[in-house]
Formats: structure tokens, sequence, C-alpha cells
């Protein structure tokens, strides 16, 4: 349980005044890079020459801002949790992105991207997807900007998740069942890319977290980034400062995370604690745990941690979670992990099912159960009571109720 205050001291001794964004060169220390296919090398470079000048121009923002406060419902709250600080003896806060439009963090990427690709001139959008999530923020932004949209999704993740299917095609996308591999989410990835291969000059490729060739990794955490920027206007309004003691994020690929993180990243003040998906513990084989299991590798067009085997073939991974169960993980996570700037916890199944409940109890919320994953890293803590914690519900668990309910408390 006094693990985690521990390793802190061992941050702190550690870090020195280095940067934990991205370098010029679109690595995160060691990690990153754009390791892609010959044929996509024109179009990432182009999109590397331009994502910068599209993203700071005054008329990208001034869209940009306008649909997140008009169609996306931004900012979102940041909520004092009081029963759930009374517990675990601190000044928690949740900020809450299970209230965007769809329902999670990810539309602020996909709005994002889809402005982009309309200023590069492309015409056609393309996206992979695991749970889904992903797909229905991507499908979501093409119908409300007129774009055509395919959506690349393993064939056994199209049987199991079949309502996000479904709305992928109530709002006019092309949803592609893959039948390579284990037909989940890698394969869904490798076929998104050999469609952009095919497809180079008029097709856009809307990743969905901070993964992938750079600049992909740095535009998902930028476009993410309205998180921490709301974070600290309404901390120091709400409390008088705009730092917090403690941020704590699930991790997937690492985008609500990355978001959460962004202005304070390196500010060594601000303790980063991000909780991956244990599964069945780490110690099963069934479990997401890239940081605590990972090996060095590619994945996705990217140098990072990757679940293998001896010979370098890519593991399925296994979580409760749908959108955690991604065997990478983000390139700048994977630095902050090795220069022990964050504290990473695999926090499982069970742990995060327990979490959901008990911020359901105590503050009437219904978590996704990625966020349950966040919460699920409380117990693992201890905290000073004035410290003050910030906390990303990055969904709404209304997709998760088969789950909730098929377990018994
Ligand atoms: C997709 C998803 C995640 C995981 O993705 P990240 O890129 O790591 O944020 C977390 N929470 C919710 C609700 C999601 O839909």
């Amino acid at each position: 349980m006094r693990q985690g205050f521990f390793h802190f001291i061992e941050i702190q001794d550690q870090y020195n005044m280095e940067s934990f964004l991205v370098n010029n060169d679109g690595y995160y220390g060691e990690f990153g890079g754009a390791y892609i296919p010959e044929i996509l090398h024109k179009c990432v470079t182009e999109l590397q020459q331009t994502y910068l000048t599209i993203l700071q121009s005054e008329e990208f923002r001034h869209e940009y801002e306008q649909l997140l406060r008009d169609y996306v419902g931004r900012p979102t709250p940041l909520c004092f949790a009081r029963r759930l600080s009374e517990r675990y003896g601190c000044r928690l806060y949740l900020k809450r992105e299970d209230l965007n439009h769809t329902g999670a963090h990810k539309i602020n990427n996909t709005i994002g991207q889809i402005l982009i690709a309309r200023r590069m001139g492309k015409r056609r959008i393309i996206a992979e997807t695991g749970a889904g999530q992903h797909g229905v923020a991507t499908a979501t932004v093409c119908a409300l900007m007129n774009m055509e949209c395919v959506v690349y999704m393993g064939k056994t993740d199209v049987e199991r998740q079949h309502i996000n299917v479904e709305k992928m095609k109530m709002l006019g996308a092309t949803v592609v069942p893959v039948t390579s591999g284990n037909m989940t989410l890698k394969d869904a990835t490798n076929e998104a890319i050999r469609d952009w291969c095919c497809h180079p000059a008029d097709t856009y490729y809307i990743i969905g977290s901070t993964v992938g060739p750079h600049p992909y990794p740095d535009m998902v955490a930028r476009l993410q980034s309205v998180i921490s920027e709301e974070i600290r206007k309404q901390l120091l309004s709400q409390e008088g400062r705009d730092c917090p003691d403690y941020l704590i994020a699930c991790v997937g690929g690492g985008s609500n995370a990355a978001g959460t993180i962004y202005h304070y990243v390196d500010n060594p003040s601000v303790q980063i604690v991000l909780a991956e998906a244990g599964g069945k513990g780490i110690e099963t084989g069934m479990t997401a745990a890239t940081i605590a299991l990972g090996k060095m590798g590619i994945i996705h067009g990217a140098r990072t941690y990757v679940i293998q085997n001896e010979d370098g073939q890519i593991e399925e991974p296994y979580s409760i979670s749908a959108g955690l169960d991604y065997p990478g993980i983000g390139p700048m996570h994977a630095y902050l992990a090795a220069r022990k700037r964050a504290l990473v916890l695999a926090v499982n199944d069970d742990e995060a099912i327990r979490a959901a409940y008990e911020l359901t109890r105590l503050e009437g919320i219904i978590p996704a159960l990625e966020s349950a994953h966040a919460l699920g890293a409380l117990p693992k803590l201890s905290f000073k009571p004035t410290d003050i914690v910030v906390l990303t519900v990055s969904g709404r668990g209304d997709k998760d109720m088969g789950t909730y309910l098929g377990i018994d408390h």
C-alpha cells in the first residue's frame, strides 16, 4: 500500500530538467520515430511538415475552439468529489471527460484531426477501431463534416461490439471487418495502414490515440491538451493555485493521460500516476500491462514497449476493458515510465470493477471501465489531507453496463 509513496522519492531524485515533450526528430528519448513503409513516406512527411503550422494558425484555433464549445460541450467540469475525498484523505477532483458529446475524450482528437485533414485537401477518412469507441468518434465527425469514412475493425470485435458497429453505420460510415490474424485491433490497424498505402493522395488516416508514427503521438497529445489547459484554469479559480499535487489517468494508448498531464509534464512538483490494465494479473499472461511486461519493439510505426513473445511476435493482450487492451503504449508514456517521471500501476479487472462501484455509490457517477482503472489506482497511493489530486474520468459507463451487471458483488 505504501509502495507508491517511496517510489515518488526515487522519482524526485532522478529528475533533471529535461523535457518530456517530443523532440525535433519525433522522439521521446529512444521512443517514437516513424517506422513506416516507403510508400507512406511522402504523406507522413507532409503531415510532419504541416501539422504544427495548422494547429497554431489563428483560423484553425478559432474553428476548433468553437466546435469544442458548441458541439462537444467544453469546458468539461472539474468536479470536487467530496465523499471520495473523505475516503482517500485528500482533496480529489474529477475531470469530467465523460460529459463530452459521444461520452468520452476521443472526440477532442477526431474533431481536431478532421479539421487538419480538410486543410490538407483530403477527401476520404480512414480509421481503425478496437472496441469501436474511436470508430464512433471518427464516424461522428465525418457526418458533421460530410466526409467519406471507412473504419477497419477486426471481425471478432465487430461481433462483440455490435452497438458501436450499428452506430457507425447509422452515422454513414463503412465498417470493414478484418479477417486476418486474431481479427482484433492490431489486425485492423495493419489493414488501415494498407488502405493508406493504396490511397496516399486523397486519404487521411485518423489515429485514435497517442500512438503511431511521428507526428501522431504529438499531434494527438496537443489536441487532447485542452484537458490540462482547462484543469489549470479551473484549479486556479477553485483552489487558488493552478498546479495539483497528483494527476491520475488510465492508459490504453495514452491519449486521455497525455491530455491530462500535457501542461504539467515538465513541472516536477506534479506527481503523475498512470493506470494500465493488469487484466487478471500481470503474472497470469491475461493482461494488457505493457509498461510492466513489454519489451522494446516496433508497433503501429513507432518504437516503444510492446507485449511480444520471444520471436518478437505481438501477443494478444487481455483486459476486461476493451479500450485498454492495446499491446503497445504511446512513446511519450513509455519514456515517462523509463525515466521514472510517471508512476505506472497495473490495476486488475476486479480492482477496476470495485472502483467503478465505489465511484457510483459515493458520487453518483457510473464511469467507463477504462476510467475505473484510474480510480483503481487510488487505494494503492497514500495522500496527505492537503494534497490536491485530479483524476480524469475519461468516459461514461453506459457502454459497460453489460460487464458491470455480469459480475456479482
Ligand atoms: C479509448 C478509451 C480509453 C483509452 O485510450 P487512451 O488513448 O489511452 O486514452 C480510455 N477511456 C475511454 C473512455 C476510452 O474510450
